[in-house]
């Protein structure tokens, strides 16, 4: 598939070979994070609000409830803007100026779609549900007519969209390298711990493979 068209406000001007507009590059990001920061016009002030998302196809999806500010913004055709970010180490130079963080992040522009449609609207919910954490949808009630009622689901259609990814060791002044100072790059990584029984538990009830679901869950990035 061709890679997104650059546009007027999704070229990168700073350090421009750090970008990427294909989906291979995109997707993979946004299927890993867990939450996204939206940013759009409410009562004429700007709003930032991260959330939950999640992705389909060429679709970002978020959801939450019909009575959400933010929502209601992007359900009236507000512009949008999104991030979602990935940290992936914290990048130690030796001079102070040329520290930085290795990373993977999308921005992505436009205007939300109200997913109506009650099939769709579930179908969508279930793909959330699965992103999160795989083979769950099926183990749970699933929602109710009063909490679909209660829950708008929207989604934009992935156009114009960027993606920035640091990679690699510090990027230090010639002269520095002589310095005593030690210098590269600490990884991060989001890590699971172990589940925990919700008190309320029925006895008998066997926990989820939670490594395994997770491993499952890394297996999808990317993928449709
Ligand atoms: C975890 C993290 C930490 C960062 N820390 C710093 C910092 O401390 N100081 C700093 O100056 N910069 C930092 N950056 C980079 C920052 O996100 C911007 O890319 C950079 O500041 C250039 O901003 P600009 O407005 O000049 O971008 P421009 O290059 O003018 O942006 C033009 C377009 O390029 C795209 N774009 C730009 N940045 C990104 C991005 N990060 N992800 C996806 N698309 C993008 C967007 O579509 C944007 O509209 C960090 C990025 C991340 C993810």
């Amino acid at each position: 598939m061709s890679p997104f068209p650059q546009t007027e406000r999704t070229r990168l001007r700073r350090i421009p070979k750090r970008g990427f507009f294909d989906r291979e590059t995109i997707y993979p990001i946004i299927d890993e994070a867990f939450v996204c920061n939206v940013a759009t016009t409410v009562e004429g002030h700007l709003r930032m609000i991260p959330t939950a998302h999640w992705r389909h196809g060429d679709r970002f999806y978020i959801h939450g409830a019909k009575a959400s500010k933010l929502l209601k913004a992007l359900a009236a055709g507000t512009d949008a803007c999104v991030n979602v970010t990935l940290v992936d180490g914290l990048v130690l130079a030796r001079s102070a100026f040329h520290h930085s963080m290795n990373y993977r992040s999308v921005v992505l522009f436009g205007k939300a779609q109200v997913v109506t449609d009650e099939a769709a609207k579930m179908a969508s919910l279930e793909h959330f549900v699965e992103r999160v954490f795989p083979g769950r949808w099926s183990e749970v009630r699933p929602p109710n007519p009063k909490e679909m009622a209660a829950t708008s689901v929207l989604y934009f259609d992935m156009a114009e969209v960027s993606a920035k990814v640091r990679t690699g060791p510090p990027v230090d002044d010639d002269e520095d390298h002589a310095l005593d100072t030690w210098a590269g790059v600490l990884p991060l990584q989001l890590q699971a711990g172990a589940l925990i029984d919700d008190p309320l538990l029925r006895m008998g009830i066997a926990a989820p493979n939670a490594d395994e679901i997770l491993q499952q869950r890394q297996a999808n990035f990317g993928v449709d």
